[in-house]
């Protein structure tokens, strides 16, 4: 299975990928860990990344996808992995695209984990780490006034914050993720991978979710597992509209006789309504045409009675 996980920074991807690989034994593959190795092994793409971040430069797209394009090419990815935090913009999107077509190896799927950005920034901003161990908590996660401390042995320093992990460092984050990376989600919605989960919820919830949405047979357009209330109704919609140009689409095949000729000129509409299901404009035309084919169908069926 290849998959792409999407989801703003704080959005839990990283951890969800980490259960991934345990679930499924694929290898996570996450950008920021390929990049941090690259620069530790000083490989060419490694130094060319060092010397971008040296100077607090982005790592180029070009870096990126030659370290990703190295990576696809171990043999652990046979079987599949998961991408955590590449692609991050169309341009990746689509040059990750060629370079899957060329091996011809297509992405399975591709999961968006949405969570509302005011719990986001309380997330981030709860986060806090053992400057021994790296494990990290959340001061939300803990009783009121008690004083959270790692679990992972007595001897363990009192937790500390992160320089980044503050209110104004992750709105900038999720300014840049809203605007290079959302973009994704209806590139990958056009194409029918995606799939989206909420993460509004416990880990292992969310974890169920995001498995419960991986083995849904196909992922089609409109479909959503618990998304958040604003997208749950707008998908809604969508789905009674799609059902709705399906339903009439049905009820003409069932008033189709079934003399094969006739059926010609009916069958257009028919694709086309089923097909076009980007717009509500299509949707409302296809649903006219589906139902005035219908009309024309009686008709001439009547026409057409021998
Ligand atoms: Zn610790």
């Amino acid at each position: 299975m290849r998959i792409v996980l999407l989801g703003a920074p704080g959005s839990g991807k990283g951890t969800q990928a980490q259960r991934l690989v345990e679930r499924f034994g694929l290898p996570q593959i996450s950008t920021g860990d390929l990049l941090r190795s690259a620069v530790a092994r000083g490989t060419a793409y490694g130094l060319q990344a060092k010397a971008a971040m040296d100077a607090g430069r982005l790592v180029s797209d070009d870096v990126v996808l030659g370290i990703i394009h190295d990576r696809l090419a171990e043999t652990d990815t046979m079987r599949g992995y998961v991408l955590d935090g590449f692609p991050r913009n169309l341009v990746q999107a689509r040059a990750l695209a060629a370079m899957l077509r060329q091996i011809g190896k297509p992405l399975d799927a591709v999961v968006l984990i949405e969570v509302p950005y005011s719990v986001i920034v309380k997330r981030i901003a709860g986060r806090r780490s053992c400057p021994k161990c790296a494990a990290v908590y959340n001061i939300h996660d803990a009783a009121p006034g008690a004083t959270l401390r790692c679990r992972n042995g007595a001897d363990h320093p009192p937790l500390i914050q992160r320089p980044d992990d503050n209110e104004a460092t992750v709105s900038k984050r999720l300014e840049v993720y809203e605007k290079s990376t959302r973009p994704l989600v209806d590139h990958y919605a056009g194409q029918g991978l995606l799939r989206r989960i909420d993460g509004d919820a416990p880990t292992d919830v969310v974890t169920q979710r995001l498995v419960g949405a991986l083995l849904q047979p196909a992922p089609g357009r409109g479909k959503v597992q618990k998304a958040k209330p604003k997208a749950k109704a707008k998908t809604k919609a969508k789905t009674k509209a799609k059902t709705k140009v399906k339903s009439k689409a049905k009820v003409k095949t069932k008033a189709k006789p079934k003399k094969k000729p006739a059926t010609k000129s009916r069958a257009k509409p028919k694709k086309k309504a089923k097909v076009s299901v980007k717009s509500q404009r299509t949707k409302k035309k296809a649903a006219s045409r589906a139902s005035s084919g219908r009309k024309d169908a009686t008709g001439r069926g009547r026409r057409a009675r021998r």
